[in-house]
């Protein structure tokens, strides 16, 4: 989002210093309103009311640029607050100046120069060259829009999905916002529109920013483009017959009509009135007192960095996550369908950009697909000038932004979520839209066309009573990723699901609170869609009986093993070592297990058997709780041990020892020696922490690399917090020599005390955690005759991979989980055994049709268990 990514951050004294006057002009100019105001005896809002819009001095602002910029270059402009245009790294740096901000910086970037005029961004945006009318206002958009409706009614459905503050204000009488009655208008496209289907759910979303009208013009051509096609061309026919298209042309009207009327061709941010004078407050230099940077409000990493709370900057980002109508508006639509990938329009840069975008170098677990197809669309797409084509990029790697539209959609709902940034200017000449507009139609089409390939979908219903059910479709190797936030769900209304994934192999869990889960082994292909429907079968309560030991076998008494998530239930273990948990509803819960002295475990884990056994490791490869020195420690900056704060002993560490952080640092704490992870099986790193860190985009960020040259981002912490224990699973690392380390980042405002960090550990398990799915060999149980249902004789076989240790008890249990007949309890030699069940229960009766579970377990603890159907 060159053109929106942009944070105000003072760092050149000068500019610092001509912002704040601004801010100080604003603050006595509104003083003295309220003064007269009082003493006047007027009411505020008729003192507000006689100033006229746009009655503040402008000075005329251009486009400049400067050429081969640092990237030193571009942290300096950023954190001065500049209104950064576009950012090519190593190309250019497109900068908003005025002629005074011009003529003194040029002397420093000799490079600098005017690329587009304020009168040129004016004249392209009226352009009548080759009877082209120029952008569409609000009103052309809506006439159209209902013209469209009426040509089209079995495809089109035009909504209103909400108000913006202009129509707010003028619903209270403020005469200022007369003209600014807008609603935010969404378009559905499919056949049987007026029906809710079965199908998944994609966007198109103009104009979060003003001064971009070109994204509104492009979702407009979408819109016609697809109703054009539909019937015509056989994919667009099949998108509109499969999918639901949500196309929302104009989120930000009220900014619109500030830029179209040419009011200010510059003006970026809503019209939210920040100030609550009642005027619209444009301010000169880009950044006004008013409105908030829609692309900076959205409630995922909200206020994390490249975001102010400057009210004059043209990136704040407004006084809580989705403080903002139009936010709220497409959030709100976003979570009332199954949307599955979108694109959100933007200029300039000619990017394709894809989460995450809040902070450098986080890689998302969804990255490879969402970079595919980025990359596919930024190929089909040339450049404004030809000669090239669209590039494409995480977002971060441009530059770091939080609260944008993308990482909110991915990271809470797991959307591919695009932005793309269109041309080469805000406002491209009129005459040249239509063809920049044409230019984007294939990438649009191909995020329609995605659900057709490398997709695993299907239903998830009560294998009872056939209902939907709302179910957690959990991949493994991508969804145990610590950077996973968000995970797949079956929605509740048909139990559909769809997942888009890389070719390959997963094993994928399907999980239901109160239901059994289940797992299958998915083959993903390029050609085509893999489908799974599942049926969950309802769980019966049992008793869990959960042993907790040291890896010497030794049983551990006070352990707390908590279930996250689901009710937060919370059991210690007795002086054996048990946990006994009746009415136990098997299924997969996120766990936790701590005990003082011991490292916490905390992980996903199936409950399917009535025993468990969990080992906690107690000797920490690694532990340092800094009584002794930072001698195991590589500093920079002002790291230092911390007498005053403490978690365990007498010291902590902190990057601060003596009061507040100072601006603009990057300092770390890293382990002067990596950990050893070659051969072992688990690895948990925990530490305790505090901290108080400005929420205006300073943080500390946790890190780890194998090679101590590149780090990869592992959490962050910013904000304030007690002392809290914080866990992760390493395991991702194993077989690598792996380095940790704490950077503390902060920028040129706002300052506090920092963090403190206390009792660092890392618990290397050379034995299994789990002793009887990996120490024990594991005979393996399946159904060796079909059909399946049966109706006379059940074949089973069981495979022993060595002679077993102990008895191998196979038995039948029904739905209720009630035991049917023990079939089967000895010791067994190694290699292949038969197994007859003729349908009978313990005492030689015939059972019930109905489904039946074949047990196979090991001195109560439950290694497999496969399901029947008895049907005679
Ligand atoms: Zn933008």
């Amino acid at each position: 989002m060159p053109s929106e990514q942009w944070g105000c951050r003072p760092a050149f004294p000068t500019v610092f210093f001509y912002l704040k006057n601004t801010w100080e002009y604003a603050m006595k100019y509104m003083l003295l309103v309220i003064m007269i105001a009082v003493i006047l005896a007027i009411p505020l809002f008729a003192a507000a009311s006689v100033i006229p819009l746009a009655a503040y001095p402008q000075s005329p602002r251009f486009v400049a640029r400067i050429v081969s910029p640092t990237a030193e270059n571009f942290t300096q402009f950023t954190r001065a607050g500049f209104d950064i245009c576009s950012y090519h790294p190593g190309e250019h740096l497109d900068i908003l100046l005025d002629d005074s901000l011009f003529q003194e910086l040029k002397a420093d970037y000799p490079s600098l120069h005017i690329t587009q005029t304020e009168a040129q961004l004016k004249a392209n945006l009226l352009s009548n060259e080759r009877d082209i009318p120029g952008y569409r206002n609000y009103q052309t958009m809506l006439d159209e829009l209902m013209q469209l409706q009426a040509q089209y009614p079995n495809l089109m459905q035009v909504t209103s999905i909400g108000n913006t503050w202009g129509a707010q204000y003028a619903a209270q009488q403020i005469s200022t916002y007369q003209d600014f009655d807008h609603q935010i208008w969404a378009v559905k496209l499919s056949n049987n529109v007026q029906m809710n289907e079965d199908e998944p759910a994609f966007y198109f979303v103009g104009e979060h920013h003003a001064r971009e009208p070109i994204s509104m013009e492009t979702v407009m051509g979408i819109l016609n483009h697809l109703l054009e096609g539909y019937g015509v061309d056989t994919s667009i026919t099949d998108y509109l017959n499969t999918s639901e298209i949500w196309l929302v042309p104009l989120l930000n009207p009220d900014g619109h009509k500030i830029v179209i009327d040419q009011t200010d061709v510059w003006w970026r941010k809503n019209l939210r009135d920040n100030n609550g004078n009642h005027a619209i407050n444009l301010d000169d230099y880009g950044n006004g007192a008013d409105g908030v940077d829609l692309n900076r409000n959205y409630g995922y990493k909200w206020g994390f960095q490249s975001a102010t709370d400057d009210p004059f900057s043209v990136t704040y980002h407004g006084t809580e996550a989705f403080s903002e109508l139009e936010t709220q508006v497409f959030r709100d639509l976003l979570l009332s369908r199954n949307f599955i990938a979108g694109i959100s329009y933007h200029t300039y840069g000619q990017y394709v950009l894809y989460p995450f975008g809040y902070q450098q170098n986080i890689i998302s677990p969804d990255a490879v697909e969402m970079h595919a197809l980025a990359g596919a669309m930024a190929a089909t797409i040339p450049t404004q000038s030809g000669g090239s084509h669209y590039s494409s990029m995480p977002s971060y790697s441009l530059y770091p932004v939080s609260g944008s539209s993308d990482d909110w959609a991915y990271g809470e709902k797991g959307i591919f979520a695009y932005t793309i940034e269109m041309a080469e200017e805000f406002i491209p000449p009129a005459a040249e839209v239509p063809e920049i507009v044409q230019n984007n139609l294939t990438a649009a089409k191909l995020l329609l066309a995605r659900k057709n390939s490398k997709l695993l979908k299907g239903h998830i219903t009560d294998a009872l009573t056939g209902e939907p059910l709302q179910a957690m479709i959990f991949v493994e190797g991508i969804d145990n990723n610590p950077l996973k936030t968000n995970q797949t769900y079956s929605e509740p209304v048909y139990g559909s699901y769809y997942r888009f994934l890389p070719e390959g192999t997963y094993q994928v869990q399907y999980i239901c609170p109160g239901y059994s889960a289940e797992s299958f082994s998915q083959s993903i292909v390029s050609t085509g869609v893999t489908i799974q429907d599942v049926a969950l079968l309802p769980a019966e309560p049992f008793s869990l009986q959960v042993h907790i030991s040291d890896p010497t076998g030794s049983a551990i008494a006070g352990a707390t093993l908590a279930f996250l998530d689901t009710e937060q239930f919370t059991y210690h273990s007795n002086e054996q070592g048990l946990i006994n948990i009746n009415n136990f509803l098997p299924g997969t819960y996120r766990i936790s297990i701590t005990c003082p002295g011991y490292e916490q475990l905390l992980r996903m884990e199936s409950f399917s058997g009535t025993s468990r056994t969990f080992i906690l490791n107690s000797n920490p490869q690694v532990a340092d709780g800094f009584e002794l020195g930072l001698t195991a420690w590589q500093i920079s900056g002002n790291w230092e041990r911390s007498t005053s704060q403490h978690y365990s002993g007498s010291y902590s560490l902190t990057d601060s020892p003596t009061g507040n952080y100072s601006n603009n640092q990057t300092s770390n704490c890293r382990l002067l020696q990596p950990v050893n992870l070659q051969g072992v099986l688990n690895v948990n790193l925990q530490f305790y922490a505090k901290h108080n860190i400005s929420l205006d985009g300073d943080y500390c960020m946790l890190q780890y690399s194998t090679n101590g040259v590149t780090w990869k981002y592992l959490d962050d912490f910013t904000g304030v917090s007690a002392w809290q224990l914080y866990s992760y699973n390493l395991n991702h690392l194993i077989g690598s020599n792996a380095y940790l380390r704490f950077t503390m980042y902060s920028n040129s405002s706002g300052s506090a005390d920092g963090i403190y960090i206390d009792d660092v550990k890392v618990f290397v398990t050379s034995h299994p955690t789990n002793l009887t799915e990996e120490l024990l060999p594991t005979p393996s149980l399946s159904i060796n005759s079909y059909p399946n249902p049966f109706s006379d004789k059940l074949n089973l076989e069981i495979d022993c991979p060595e002679n077993s240790k102990s008895p191998i008890a196979i038995a039948v249990y029904n739905l209720k989980g009630q035991l049917v007949r023990e079939l089967f309890s000895e010791v067994l030699a190694q290699g292949k055994h038969q197994l007859v069940w003729d349908g009978k229960d313990a005492s030689a009766q015939a059972c019930a049709n109905g489904m039946y579970f074949i047990k196979l377990s090991r001195t109560n603890e439950q290694i497999k268990s496969i399901k029947t159907i008895l049907l005679k």
